[in-house]
């Protein structure tokens, strides 16, 4: 059976016109089913037991598990989410200022092989779904709901999880079109960002998506340096992507955040500097240093 979370507004529609309803019953419908989703049998109390009994034959209301929750003295959250198939992904709850902001992941492992990330060492075993990227939301704002009420508004979203999430780009792009329909999630879409190491062929179709906020992992100026900690660099040089981001609409004051992680005595020299200051884009952008994370092997 397929999943009510897997569908945009325009396929419910199609489900819906063929068993005889308008498309002004489709919005209802949508509406209540994310209003409602915490409620666990969603009963849809307001349709006719036709339309209720068109559904549950049709769609289930499952959400993925919690498989572990560990919460941090800071407030942070993170969850090992498991899936219908037994495949699971981590998604994290991080507190800043008086909300909430959701990391998602988007594929199970990654076949992007970054030399920094434990992620890649799984390898890339499949793509998430668009439900199972809208369970991951879902669950979270249900976690705020229920532990930490006093936080209990609807988080903001980045793509920063497991996976390169313009690989994924179709379920992407649906999970995309849930959290911003303004009868489904109506996040704003200045609320999501994205982030890329520069898969270039997303870049390219980056207009298809809502103007949500994008960010690029860089961590270094000079290609061959980038490329042996992000081999993708390899086929998209950052000159190409830098190039394609110089091209990518903006909004009044939206800005590229561009990552940059900090290794010590390998990209933190005064040549880098030099020379980001050659190759990066004047304007529109924002540097944002982070610190490296350790995981077990390093
Ligand atoms: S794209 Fe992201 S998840 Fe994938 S290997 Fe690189 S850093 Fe890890």
């Amino acid at each position: 059976m397929n999943s009510i979370y897997a569908l945009n507004r325009s396929e419910l529609n199609q489900f819906f016109q063929s068993h005889g309803h308008s498309a002004l019953f489709t919005d209802f419908v949508f509406d209540e089913i994310y209003k409602n989703f915490e409620n666990k049998n969603n009963d849809l109390n307001l349709l006719s037991q036709k339309a209720k009994q068109q559904i549950v034959e049709n769609f289930d209301f499952n959400l993925p598990k919690i498989k572990q929750a560990h919460e941090s003295s800071d407030g942070t959250v993170k969850f090992l989410i498991e899936f219908e198939d037994g495949a699971s992904v981590e998604t994290v709850l991080i507190p800043f200022f008086k909300k909430y902001t959701v990391c998602l992941s988007t594929q199970v492992g990654c076949a992007m092989n970054c030399q920094f990330c434990y992620t890649a060492t799984q390898g890339l075993q499949r793509n998430l779904k668009a439900n199972e990227i809208i369970g991951q939301y879902l669950i979270a704002w249900l976690y705020l709901k229920e532990k930490r009420s006093n936080h209990s508004i609807k988080p903001n979203v980045v793509f920063m999880g497991q996976g390169e999430p313009l690989h994924n780009f179709e379920e992407l792009k649906k999970a995309l079109q849930i959290m911003t329909d303004t009868k489904a999630l109506e996040l704003g879409p200045r609320q999501i960002t994205l982030s890329t190491v520069g898969f270039l062929p997303g870049l390219e179709r980056w207009k298809e998506l809502p103007s949500i906020n994008l960010a690029l992992s860089l961590h270094s100026p000079f290609e061959e340096e980038r490329k042996s900690l992000i081999p993708l660099n390899a086929k998209y040089p950052l000159k190409e992507v830098l190039a394609k981001l110089d091209t990518l609409p903006l909004k009044k004051r939206q800005y590229i955040t561009l990552e940059y992680l900090l290794l010590k005595d390998f990209n933190d020299s005064e040549a880098h500097a030099e020379e980001l200051s050659k190759v990066l884009p004047k304007e529109k952008v924002i540097f944002n240093i982070i610190p490296f994370n350790p995981w077990p092997v390093t």
